[in-house]
């Protein structure tokens, strides 16, 4: 059995609390949300603390307020189970919801938070294993080491970020509020990730992720496909998440597209939104589309399955969620909606 190392828990009961407790020490202070994430990687040695401080009791990281018509906020620690059951999330961001309904298992969504999956750990093949494998490599740089087993002439680390509503919410344009000590700031969602498997957070050390902001729906259709290995559990080894707008004549006035697993950051496919904007969703621009993310990809060896395979998938995943956004039949062999089905467990 794996034991969790010794640490001292500081149970907050106010935002103000919370940051004047991590601000204390944020070095070798790490939050406490669900814990779903980071006491796994304690009990493993992957993360390290001192102390502790849990977020669970901190009425103002809680609730979700607001319609799609207007801005909507989701306090951070609103567990996953809880968003996925809210019925004007459901309505208003249905995309988001089935980001969420993908996440791991319904016990993990019960605990795991929406804070929690934004802040969660970047992932690799040679860095989620035991601590006695790890040894047996001697480590590596996100860690211990020195080197980099993915690709040993780097001096970057490419663990990748696998959050599941990470991808969709940066092309809503979700924001987020921090608060520290010092105050509170509100950034756009893409500017909380940093394309760096070691410093993957663009906050800092003692800022909470207080709740996150939903833009008005505005006709905005958004959707999310997950490529794993298993259909539960798994974490993606690609995510896509997609949001667009069309004129009144059905043509493409605005877009984004974001990939998850393929880099430490929600990647943004630019190229393949050039290739929608200005355009109706046709057959020929989702495929174009869906062709130009492929070389925006750079899916290397830190997940499961091959990088050949991950990289072609891009293509074809990006191609599907715009079909669906576009209302077009699946291509053969193309599933029309690879999760969320009506009916799943939450
Ligand atoms: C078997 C298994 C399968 C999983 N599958 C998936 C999957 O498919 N997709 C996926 O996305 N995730 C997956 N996860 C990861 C995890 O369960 C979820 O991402 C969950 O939402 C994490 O939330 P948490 O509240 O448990 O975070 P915690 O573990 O409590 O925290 C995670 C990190 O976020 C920080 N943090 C938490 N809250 C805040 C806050 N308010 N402000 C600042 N920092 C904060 C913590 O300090 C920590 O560094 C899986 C986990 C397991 C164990
Ligand atoms: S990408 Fe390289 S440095 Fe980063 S966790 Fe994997 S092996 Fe380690």
């Amino acid at each position: 059995m794996l034991r969790l190392p010794e640490f001292t828990l500081h149970q907050a009961r106010s935002l103000q609390e919370a940051c004047a407790l991590v601000a204390e020490a944020p070095q070798s202070t790490r939050l406490l949300a669900g814990g779903t994430d980071l006491l796994p990687n304690m009990k493993r040695r992957h993360q390290h603390a001192q102390r502790l401080v849990a977020l669970r009791n901190v009425s103002e990281l809680r609730g979700v307020a607001g319609h799609g018509s207007g801005e909507m906020r989701v306090g951070a620690m609103s567990t996953l189970s809880q968003l996925a059951r809210n019925q004007e999330l459901q309505k208003s961001w249905p995309g988001f919801v089935r980001a969420l309904r993908s996440i791991s298992s319904p016990v993990l969504r019960t605990t795991g938070t929406i804070g929690g999956n934004l802040c969660l750990d970047t992932r690799c093949n040679y860095y989620n294993q035991s601590e006695e494998w790890r040894q047996a490599i001697g480590g590596c740089m996100k860690e211990v080491g020195d080197t980099c087993w993915v690709a040993p002439s780097s001096s970057h680390c490419w663990a990748i970020s696998a959050s599941d509503s990470a991808p969709l919410l940066c092309a809503i344009g979700a924001r987020v509020r921090l608060a520290s000590v010092r105050g509170e700031r509100v950034i756009p969602l893409e500017q909380l990730f940093v394309d760096d498997g070691i410093a993957y957070l663009g906050k800092a050390a003692d800022e909470v992720l207080v709740d996150i902001l939903l833009p008005p729906v505005a006709n905005t259709r958004a959707t999310y496909w997950k490529l794993r290995r298993r259909g539960s559990i798994d974490f993606p080894v690609l995510g896509v998440g997609a949001a667009l707008r069309l004129d009144a004549h059905g043509v493409v006035e605005h877009v984004r597209i974001y990939l998850g697993a393929v880099a430490s950051a929600p990647l943004r496919a630019e190229k393949a939104e050039e290739a929608l904007l200005g355009q109706p969703l046709t057959e020929a621009s989702v495929r174009a589309a869906g062709e130009a993310a492929r070389g925006v990809a750079n899916a290397l060896d830190n997940t499961d399955f091959t990088m050949l395979w991950r990289r072609q998938m891009t293509a074809v995943w990006v191609e599907g969620a715009l079909r669906e956004l576009g209302g077009l039949a699946p291509r053969a062999h193309m599933p029309e909606m690879p999760l969320g089905a009506p009916g799943m467990v939450v």
